[in-house]
């Protein structure tokens, strides 16, 4: 065999939680180890491990991060009531992508995988649709009243001299609630950047839309932003390459891309991303088909699948059922990864590794073997599906035949 790939850098590597972390322990097995002499700094994100560690360990690998430059995230439960009882939790732990998020202040762009004999729901999505959802603030950063009866709400800002803003919510005249958000100048105008400088390294037209119309301060904010960062240090750059940056409203948004063909980036505040990538990944045929990184201002890469930890998958895996879990996803954010940490130390061997395992996944699929989840969407004539072990048996063989 050929000798390993060296690394000099490590990878930020974040384990996570259920089914994906039993892929994730495969795909290392299987796929990256007989090749690479695997550099990497671990941190455990499961469920178990942030509970003991009273989810330090969320915090120091997203720190980890910004030093390495680079992380690969496996999904990971976020707890709610029923696994407090399951893991006997000491606390409610918050979602361990929302606190990354909240160290990194980055963007997150996720982009299906194509793959012929996989026909998108929507016919005329002949190009991957990818979508930058902003990851600070708005509603994921709120603070929540439940109005318990007659009274006055107010929002009330209070400047460093002293000084007060007010402004009416409104006037209970009983029970309701109600909602404070946020955001910054500065979030906003890094997500801004993040998607311009994106639009450029893939040479994509860039949407955005909010409901300025209606939001008058709040979204018509985030316009004016995109905006004046457009028309100052993007506008020359975008028309060189003869790519457009394209402003309109979410609704007006949301039913052209159903009627486009796709091939741009689609950049959306939080709430709307989070909706609209679900919608996104369902239309092009699989959640599991769908990729993620969030991209920093400084820079900071951490790559991950878009999906879950596949709970139902693994709770038959424990009762020594047969899976069929699709690991493309998280191959992708390991590939992704590894080729970023080539590009960045200037290892050429580890970029086309990340390149050929991609083809090979891609490959292996259409030449008919796949799991469960894909048959049902394929075209292929008659799909071999394969269990969750096997399938990336037969990603190894392909790769090792091409
Ligand atoms: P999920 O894990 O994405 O799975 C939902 C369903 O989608 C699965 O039951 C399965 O359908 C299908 N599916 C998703 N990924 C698949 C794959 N790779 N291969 C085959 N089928 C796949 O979402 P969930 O069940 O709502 O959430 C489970 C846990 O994941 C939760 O604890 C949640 O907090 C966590 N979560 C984590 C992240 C993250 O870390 N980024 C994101 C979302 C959710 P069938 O059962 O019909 O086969
Ligand atoms: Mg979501």
């Amino acid at each position: 065999m050929a000798e390993k790939i060296k690394m000099t850098t490590p990878l930020v590597e974040m384990d996570g939680d259920e089914m994906t972390r039993i892929l994730w322990q495969m795909i290392k097995d299987e796929l990256l180890l007989p090749y690479i002499d695997l550099k990497t700094e671990y941190y455990d994100l499961g469920l178990e491990h942030r509970n003991e560690t009273n989810d330090q360990v969320t915090v120091d690998s997203a720190e980890a991060t910004k030093k390495y430059g680079v992380a690969v995230k496996c999904a990971t439960i976020t707890p709610n009531a029923a696994r407090m009882s399951e893991y006997h939790l000491k606390e409610m732990w918050k979602s361990p992508n929302g606190t990354i998020r909240a160290i990194l202040d980055g963007t997150v762009f996720r982009a299906p995988i194509l793959i012929k004999g996989i026909v998108p729901y929507v016919k005329n999505w002949t190009k991957p649709i990818t979508i930058a959802r902003h990851a600070y603030g708005d509603v994921y950063k709120n603070t929540e009243i439940k109005v318990p009866g007659k009274g006055k709400a107010e929002l009330v800002y209070t400047a460093e001299d002293g000084t007060e803003v007010r402004e009416l919510i409104h006037n209970f005249s009983g029970a309701g609630i109600i909602q404070g958000i946020h955001n910054t100048e500065e979030s906003i105008s890094s997500f801004a950047r993040a998607c311009f400088n994106y639009a450029i390294d893939t040479r994509q037209d860039l949407w955005f839309a909010t409901k300025d119309t209606i939001s008058k301060k709040y979204d018509h904010t985030f316009k004016d932003i995109f905006q004046e960062i457009y028309d100052s240090e993007y506008k020359e750059k975008f028309e060189q390459l003869g790519i457009e940056y394209f402003y309109t409203l979410i609704d007006d948004a949301v039913a052209r891309v159903i009627r486009s063909e796709g091939g741009f980036i689609w950049a959306c505040k939080n709430y709307d991303g989070d909706v609209m990538s679900d919608m996104v990944a369902t239309a092009y045929g699989d959640l599991s088909m769908m990729t993620s990184v969030l991209v920093s201002p400084s820079g900071v890469y951490e790559y991950e699948a878009a999906h879950g930890t596949v709970q139902r998958h693994y709770y038959k895996h424990l009762k020594g059922e047969e899976t069929s879990t699709n690991s493309i996803a998280t191959i992708f954010a390991w590939t992704g990864a590894l080729r970023k940490r080539g590009e960045l130390d200037g290892i050429r061997e580890l970029e086309e590794f990340a390149d050929k395992l991609e083809k090979a996944c891609i490959k292996t699929v259409e030449d008919g073997k796949m799991t469960k989840s894909l048959s049902l969407i394929s075209t292929c004539e008659d799909p071999v599906i394969l269990n969750s072990l096997d399938f990336i048996k037969a990603i190894r063989e392909t790769f090792d035949t091409m």
